[in-house]
C-alpha cells in the first residue's frame, strides 16, 4: 500500500473510499485533537462485508433486514474511518469535524471524548481476531494522523473500552 496523506485542510485522506455521514458536527473551538479512539463494529453481529455500516452511518439502515438493526437504526452515530477485513478505508466525517463515536466517555478525567478525538472503526467484533490487512492499514492511518495531529503520541492511541469502561467492550 502506498503512503496515506492527509489533505492540507486535515480534512480528508487523499484517495480512499469517501461516503459523507450527515452525524456530525463542529469541535469546540478551544480543543486540539489529541486522541485517536479504535472501535470495531460489524453488522450484524459477528457478520463481515455488505453495506450495513455505511447504511448505519447514513442513517439509511433498513431496521426491517435484521433484529439487531431494529435496535440501532434509529441511532445518530459516525466515526472518522472504517477500515474493512480487507484493510480498505471508507472516510465517513472530515477529521476537522466532531464524529460521533465515543458517547459517554472519559480520558484521564477529559470527558466527551467525541470532542477531541478521531475515531476508527475496525470492521470486526470482540471474539475474532482482526486481519493483517487490517493491521497494516492502521498502521498507515496512524502514521498519517500523528504525523498531522503529533500531539497524538502512542500514549493517546486507546481503544473504546478504555474510554467507556462499564459500557463498552470493543476494540
Ligand atoms: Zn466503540
Amino acid at each position: 500500500m502506498t503512503e496515506l496523506r492527509i489533505d492540507e485542510q486535515g480534512e480528508w485522506l487523499e484517495g480512499v473510499r469517501k461516503v459523507i455521514s450527515p452525524n456530525y458536527d463542529q469541535r469546540p473551538d478551544d480543543l486540539e485533537i489529541d486522541l485517536l479512539v479504535i472501535h470495531s463494529i460489524s453488522l450484524p453481529p459477528g457478520e463481515f462485508g455488505g453495506d450495513y455500516i455505511d447504511q448505519l452511518f447514513t442513517n439509511s439502515l433498513d431496521p426491517e433486514q435484521h433484529p439487531y438493526f431494529e435496535e440501532i437504526a434509529s441511532l445518530r452515530v459516525s466515526a472518522h474511518i472504517m477500515i474493512n477485513r480487507e484493510g480498505l478505508i471508507t472516510q465517513y466525517v472530515p477529521f476537522t469535524q466532531r464524529a460521533w463515536h465515543a458517547g459517554e466517555s472519559d480520558y484521564e478525567g477529559c470527558e466527551n471524548c467525541n470532542d477531541y478525538s478521531i475515531g476508527i472503526e475496525l470492521e470486526g467484533c470482540d471474539n475474532k481476531d482482526f486481519t493483517q490487512a487490517q493491521y497494516v492499514t492502521l498502521v498507515n492511518i496512524t502514521g498519517a494522523i500523528t504525523q498531522f495531529w503529533p500531539k497524538i503520541s502512542k500514549q493517546r492511541i486507546t481503544g473504546h473500552c478504555h474510554i467507556a469502561p462499564n459500557r463498552k467492550t470493543d476494540p
